[in-house]
């Protein structure tokens, strides 16, 4: 009963489901285009472990109340962050060929951005 007490607290704070599905698209074609690399077993696990006790975490569904987006599924990409500041998942390393893909995709994603609906 308690930790539905806490959900609901942060449920108020949930993103939309639109902007759920806009920051999981931007955040899967940066994955796809970077050749789809993922993070380590162990990285994977201490991401999830810092989202567990996160005070952004939407404990029920394990969705970011950030960003919104699901976790199991962001922390498996190696070119995805946390929204937090400062980020609360280790820093990752991707190859130069990494890199040159997402930094592209993030600039495509910039200049295909619409107008923001509130
Ligand atoms: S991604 Fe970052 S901000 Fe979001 S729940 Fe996990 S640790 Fe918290």
């Amino acid at each position: 009963m308690q930790d539905n007490n806490e959900n609901k607290h942060l449920d108020k704070e949930a993103p939309s489901l639109f902007q759920m599905l806009k920051s999981f698209t931007k955040e899967a074609s940066k994955f796809i285009k970077a050749g789809v690399p993922f993070v380590t077993k162990e990285d994977y696990a201490d991401r999830l472990d810092a989202c567990k006790t996160c005070e952004h975490v939407q404990k029920k569904h394990m969705r970011c109340g950030l960003c919104g987006c699901m976790l199991q599924f962001k922390a498996r990409m190696k070119t995805a962050d946390c929204p937090a500041t400062p980020s609360k998942w280790k820093e990752q390393i991707l190859t130069t060929e990494e890199q040159e893909a997402a930094e592209q995709a993030a600039e495509e994603s910039r200049k295909n951005r619409g107008p923001i609906i509130s």
